[in-house]
């Protein structure tokens, strides 16, 4: 671990919708741990999904984080010398790390026509969370990469024990095959997976800690996978608790009455948003 550099955070929100309550929190959280830390935190945006992400979104992301009091050091508004920071500029960075594990064997072409193949460029929370996948083409083997077009599967060996320690939530433990099965690294219309692009730029970004909510924790299993795939080091974790609804639902996009724009017509303010926290 890298406890001895400097803190570097960031923020990745998918601009496939309104941001709402629940991202802030979550944000606010990995802002004060970049602050505490006198460290940087940096603005992704993740921007992949071309079907799902809209640029009026974008736009709205940008003004509902400034009025929220976010401010970062680096981020597709300001530059940096990580940049490009839209990941739909950073296709050659995606590229590099798939060839990379098609070299070593991690990879291979998947046929089968699932709707988690569909929805595999974005982020799984909780309940969109794709089944185990039971192995029906993990024989098959990749020649090419390029021209692709079928989805592209990272194999996990079935019964390995995944542990990280979370800096929030302790020790994790999960188990490949049974928590989560071989995932799609790269879909077949040429989009990189969340689970890929995350990794990839995490990495050439150089964040040192991750703060994401406690939905993704079984994504940062199979994440932990691919940076040990790429021989990369992992930045330390730490998952936020999610904010729920009334009826102990998670908040999403859908919610639109805690969206921060319709909040802020309300006339609410960012401290009085903060307050009960
Ligand atoms: N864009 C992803 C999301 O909106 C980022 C998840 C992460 O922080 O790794 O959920």
């Amino acid at each position: 671990m890298r406890h001895s550099e400097a803190y570097r955070g960031r923020l990745a929100p998918s601009p496939t919708g309104l941001l709402h309550l629940g991202h802030a929190k979550t944000f606010w959280t990995a802002q004060q741990r970049a602050r505490q830390n006198g460290g940087d935190l940096i603005l992704r945006n993740e921007d992949l999904d071309q079907a799902r992400c809209k640029s009026e979104f974008v736009a709205a992301m940008l003004e509902d984080l400034r009025w929220f009091e976010f401010r970062w050091n680096e981020g597709p508004d300001v530059g940096g010398k990580f940049g490009p920071y839209n990941q739909s500029e950073r296709m050659d960075f995606y590229r590099r790390a798939l060839e990379k594990l098609h070299e070593g064997n991690f990879v291979y072409a998947c046929t089968c026509s699932r709707r988690d193949i569909q929805v595999a460029a974005s982020a799984p929370h909780a309940e969109d969370d794709e089944p185990v996948y039971p192995g029906t083409c993990r024989s098959n083997r990749v020649s090419e990469i390029t021209n692709q077009r079928s989805n592209l599967r990272f194999r996990v060996t079935d019964g390995e024990t995944i542990s990280f320690g979370d800096e929030n939530l302790g020790g994790q433990k999960f188990i490949a095959g049974k928590d989560f099965g071989d995932f799609v690294v790269w879909r077949h219309d040429d989009v990189p997976a969340y689970q890929l692009a995350c990794v990839v730029d995490d990495a050439a970004m150089q964040i040192t800690e991750v703060v994401r909510g406690a939905d993704l924790l079984v994504s940062t299993a199979r994440q932990v996978l691919l940076y040990r795939a790429l021989g990369l080091t992992p930045p330390r974790f730490f998952h936020c608790e999610l904010l729920c609804d009334d009826h102990g639902r998670r908040l999403a996009k859908r919610h639109d009455s805690l969206s921060l724009s319709r909040l802020r017509e309300q006339g609410k303010s960012p401290e009085d948003l903060r307050r009960n926290w």
